[in-house]
């Protein structure tokens, strides 16, 4: 028992020895453990994280309260750096969920029909003279001073139509009839925001 006990911890030592003369191979011999058992080691950080969730949660809270402005400063800046990219993975995860988001989108709008888009607020805000004449459009077709027409004055297709200020927006009431496609196609061959 005895020699072969001093036997294991020599082997112990040695061991340790050429594991520490060779880091490379270490390092190699732990990303072939890693990649073999992957799974199993991702699995044990789940239950290792289920279990100690709380205790994690109450330690990020505890921080961010202590470094307030410096998590905020940092955030701003992960955000700055992350936009585009981060915009362009929501627009993707929206095409790729389209009738989910369509569902939600009108679901919220259903139960909530004062509340007006952030986004459409903006708009507004950044392009108000062709707020202005939407409006007065609206109003006017409302009124029934105007006629809807169900095809597009370009396509000629059944669609939903935008009104297009075609002469600009110092015309409120002087809009062709398009739909979403053929009505972007005139913005991006004209180059003029009307
Ligand atoms: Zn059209
Ligand atoms: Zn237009």
């Amino acid at each position: 028992m005895a020699a072969r006990k001093s036997n294991t911890s020599h082997k112990n030592l040695s061991a340790r020895l050429s594991r520490r003369r060779n880091p490379e191979l270490v390092r190699a011999a732990r990303k072939r453990y890693y990649a073999k058992h992957s799974e199993q080691i991702k699995e044990a950080q789940r239950r290792f994280y289920a279990r100690t969730r709380e205790r994690q949660r109450a330690y990020a809270k505890r921080y961010y309260l202590n470094h307030r402005s410096e998590c905020r400063a940092n955030m701003k800046a992960q955000y700055r750096k992350n936009r585009t990219k981060w915009l362009a993975q929501v627009r993707e995860h929206r095409r790729k969920n389209r009738e989910h988001f369509l569902a939600y989108d009108r679901r919220r709008r259903r139960e909530n029909p004062a509340r007006i888009d952030t986004r459409i607020l903006r708009w507004r805000k950044a392009n108000p003279l062709a707020a202005k004449a939407h409006a007065a459009v609206l109003r006017s077709v409302k009124r029934g001073e105007i006629v809807r027409p169900n095809h597009c004055t370009d396509c000629n297709e059944k669609r939903k139509l935008h009104a297009h200020h075609h002469r600009g927006y110092e015309r409120p009431l002087d809009v062709e009839w398009l739909c979403a496609s053929c009505h972007r196609l005139r913005h991006s061959s004209q180059k003029t925001r009307s």
